[in-house]
């Protein structure tokens, strides 16, 4: 318990060492603690890639840190770094099951069972939290010299009582995906995870995901969504040619169970006797250790080294790659740091720039290539001065209300009529930006009419709770600490003020902290 309860606030607590993994997300690296010396995994995601969602990280570490499990990978602190958020965790030595497989499949049923009953207690306290994990694979799971099996990577997990997974979206990896997620029909129950589940068991019994071995990946989704009956996907994958136990044979049909509802649940299978009939082998971690032994002599004999890729401070090889012009195909002006100062909240700056402001505010958090073009037309013959900021302004600003469309649209089932309603509200909202003469060039109508909105939506007033849900629902987050600053007086005891900026979560008040030491220090440079 005392353990748990150890928060890492900075790097300069930290050692960092060597590269352990890579993934969707960044890299991450085996750490010290300088203090006591305790191995910690780092996670350093990469803020200002176009592919980074702060929406996804924040969920993760939301998720992560409300789980206290020895088969979950405890969560140890998160914090931002430059331009990188950092998020600590305990330090899982000995590999995951995807590298354990590198020497061969695992054939010894017992082996099996203890792995999934592990990941089944895991399940079992996600789901009963109403957590899902969704991405369940052998990268995912990871060994521990002690022979401790830990679930870990809750990038794209969900959490049911929240409002942020009410959405229907399609996440995982292709060979481990349920039916249901594919064809996008049932929402997300957390029975996708126990057929992702069967998933992991048949890739530790073969040594590959089902059918991946047969198809490529879109392939593979389509016939895995076009199984109407149980036994369409049992023998697209030929279970009964496994060779293996009626027992675990069994386990896999449970798992495998196309309708969700009828498909067994976590504590159900903690209780199937390919799980029950196992648990009482003598030393389980022996067999874990031997896992892990096999792999490292295989990688002795395979000359595979472990990663050596030492840790260089990012800042640094990214200025390098900047000096070189190298911007990954962005204009280097484009470039838009992560910054929140960005956002304007009392006195306005002068036009030309306020639009600009906003745009840094806004496309930093979001993602995704702004696929739909909406209209864009900049074809209007104004004086020169209004023609620069045209020119600079609109392509953003259309750039950004395509994005912020995707996303909206991504992230919500819109109906036809919905999707036509928000194509003819941006197209407005464009209309609103262009400057219908020279004389009204001052005139960025859309922006002030948001400012007014935001402006008013900030002002506190505790006694109107309708205000304050608004508030909450309608404003990010993030917008809500300068209000609170704005107005807290020292009139305001202490206390009051620390609770109100504890309406900030944690990765917030990293990133809110973070924009004040470069404010700071700007300051102090100029
Ligand atoms: P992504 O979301 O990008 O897939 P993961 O969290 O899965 O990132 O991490 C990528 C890889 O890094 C993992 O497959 C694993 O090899 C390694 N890794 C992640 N977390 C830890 C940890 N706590 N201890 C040891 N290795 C880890
Ligand atoms: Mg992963």
């Amino acid at each position: 318990m005392t353990d748990s309860s150890v928060r890492i606030t900075g790097a300069e607590e930290l050692e960092v060492c060597e590269e352990v993994g890579r993934g969707a997300f960044g890299v991450v690296y085996r750490g010290l603690v300088k203090a006591t010396g305790q191995e910690v995994a780092i996670k350093q995601i990469d803020l200002e890639n176009e592919q980074t969602d702060i929406f996804e990280i924040n969920k993760e570490i939301q998720i992560i840190s409300e789980c206290q499990l020895p088969q979950i990978t405890r969560y140890l602190g998160c914090f931002v770094k430059s331009y990188q958020l950092w998020v600590i965790m305990e330090f899982v030595d000995g590999g995951s099951l995807f590298e354990m497989l590198r020497p061969g499949p695992i054939k010894d049923e017992g082996v099996i069972s203890i792995i999934l009953k592990e990941i089944l207690i895991a399940l079992d306290y996600l789901h009963h939290q109403g957590k899902i994990h969704r991405d369940l694979k052998s990268q995912n799971i990871l060994l521990s010299k002690q022979g401790e099996v830990k679930l870990t990577d809750f990038g794209v997990s969900a959490q049911l009582s929240s409002s942020f997974s009410r959405r229907n979206t399609t996440v995982g990896t292709p060979y481990w995906m349920a039916p249901e997620v594919i064809n996008n029909s049932d929402g997300h129950s957390f029975k996708a995870d126990i057929w992702s589940l069967g998933c992991c068991a048949y890739e530790i019994l073969t040594g590959k995901p089902p059918l991946q071995n047969r198809f490529p990946p879109m392939k593979a989704l389509h016939r895995i969504s076009s199984c109407r009956r149980d036994i369409d996907f049992i023998n697209l994958i030929g279970l009964e040619e496994l060779g293996i136990s009626t027992t675990f044979e069994d386990f896999l049909i449970k798992c495998f169970v196309v309708n969700p509802r009828e498909r067994s649940s976590a504590s159900k299978l903690l209780n199937h006797k390919f799980i029950t009939q196992y648990s009482k082998i003598p030393d389980k971690a022996k067999h874990m250790k031997k896992l892990i032994t096999n792999k490292n002599l295989n990688d002795l004999d395979n000359h595979i080294l472990k990663n050596q890729n030492f840790y260089v401070p990012t800042e640094i090889a990214k200025n390098q790659r900047k000096w070189n012009g190298d911007s990954d195909g962005e204009q280097k002006e484009n470039r838009i740091e992560f910054d929140i100062s960005s956002i304007e909240y009392d006195t306005p700056p002068p036009i030309p720039s306020s639009p600009s402001s906003s745009k840094k505010s806004t496309s930093e958090y979001e993602h995704g290539g702004g696929s739909k073009t909406l209209s864009v037309d900049s074809s209007e013959s104004i004086d020169s001065k209004q023609e620069v900021l045209i020119k600079i302004l609109k392509p953003e600003f259309n750039r950004i209300l395509n994005k912020s469309f995707h996303k909206l649209e991504s992230k919500n089932n819109l109906t036809t009529k919905q999707y036509d309603q928000l194509v003819k509200l941006n197209e407005e909202i464009d209309n609103l930006m262009i400057f219908s003469s020279s004389n009204e060039s001052q005139k960025i109508l859309v922006f002030q009419y948001l400012k007014y909105i935001l402006k008013e939506l900030c002002k506190e007033s505790d006694t109107d709770s309708a205000k304050s849900i608004l508030r909450k629902l309608v404003l990010p987050s993030s917008l809500s600490k300068p209000s609170i600053s704005v107005d807290s007086s020292p009139i305001n005891p202490p206390d009051q003020e620390s609770v109100r900026v504890g309406k900030f979560d944690e990765i917030e008040r990293s990133l809110f902290d973070a924009w004040i030491n470069k404010t700071k220090e700007r300051w102090t440079h100029s």
